[in-house]
């Protein structure tokens, strides 16, 4: 499989989203004001530095239309309020901060991180000696992983490193604390593979290190529902949607290896990847070792509904 070979590309949003830097250099939004990206600094007693102490999300424009950006904007609010973080301003203004960041970057197919800080504080824990949040947008070219993943399909690996429990830190929060994913993805790159399978404390299949994943078998289209520990992603929903749709029947039910390995199609959704398939898990070709039918129908509709 040739996605094997690429095992030091980059590969999740951010790493594949930064390649556009070299040839702009695009102004950052800190607080309503732009800066050039070198001056774009904050504390480094900022808690969201120090504690991983903040929220973010990652979206994606097309031609100058932001895709689903008041769900991403909701899902910052509902990670923020799960923190006890008060985001600063409201829902419209920070729409209005994202679409003036475009703009000022001339960007009309752009990758687009929001980041809410803590703010910077003491040096212990304490939140509430914080102050002034700090919210950030950076914009960028975003770069797709190769072409030929999507033809292809995807290699990708079970690594040992759990999905956080929901009871400790639920991975609903999209919180600037992402160790867990990156100890998995460190793993699924020592094995030679971009994107890894986690599973959550009970074994059953939760979600990739930042993408969430499909299985498909008998026409039937299989996802792992919220309680299994995942983030629900805005690609996910709408992907699910676009599958109901066009008359399939999506499942939100607790999958686990068994039925990863014994599925006929696997893909994988994400703002950064959109629809990607895998043909490969732990080293098993998944029904045919190409991408099926279903995975590249939806991969259709997927680019229909956010080029059209
Ligand atoms: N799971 C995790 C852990 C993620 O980080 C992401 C990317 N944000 C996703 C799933 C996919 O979510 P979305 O479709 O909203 O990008």
């Amino acid at each position: 499989m040739s996605s094997t070979a690429a095992t030091s590309r980059a590969s999740d949003s951010a790493e594949r989203a930064s390649s556009g830097a070299k040839a702009m250099s695009y102004k950052v939004n800190i607080n309503g004001t732009l800066f050039d990206k070198e001056d774009a600094r904050i504390s480094v007693y900022d808690h969201g530095l120090l504690y991983g102490d903040g929220v973010f999300e990652g979206l994606r424009s097309y031609s100058g239309r932001v895709f689903r950006l008041r769900e991403h904007l909701e899902r910052l609010w509902d990670s923020a309020r799960a923190i006890a973080l008060t985001i600063p301003g409201t829902i419209e203004e920070l729409e209005e901060q994202v679409y003036a960041t475009l703009r000022a970057n001339q960007l009309t197919d752009a990758y687009i991180r929001l980041v809410v800080t803590r703010g910077s504080g003491s040096l212990g824990l304490d939140p509430n000696r914080c102050s002034n949040p700090q919210v950030i947008i950076i914009t960028d070219k975003i770069s797709l992983y190769p072409d030929e993943y999507y033809q292809n399909g995807l290699a990708i690996v079970t690594v040992s490193t759990i999905r956080n429990h929901p009871a400790s830190l639920s991975p609903r929060i999209k919180s600037l604390n992402y160790l867990n994913n990156i100890l998995a993805k460190i793993e699924g790159l020592q094995a030679g593979c971009v994107e890894a399978l986690m599973l959550n404390v009970k074994g059953e299949v939760a979600e990739c290190t930042g993408d969430n994943i499909f299985l498909v078998r008998d026409g039937v289209i299989s996802t792992p529902p919220l309680d299994a520990g995942i983030l629900e992603g805005v690609t996910r929903d709408a992907v699910i949607e676009l599958a109901r749709e066009s008359g399939r029947e999506v499942r939100e039910v607790s999958l686990t290896k068994h039925d990863v390995y014994i599925a006929h199609e696997i893909f994988l959704t994400g703002t950064a990847a959109e629809v990607i398939p895998v043909v490969k898990v732990d080293g098993r070709p998944i029904g045919t070792g190409k991408p099926g039918p279903i995975t590249l129908d939806l991969i259709k509709r997927f680019h229909k509904l956010t080029r059209e």
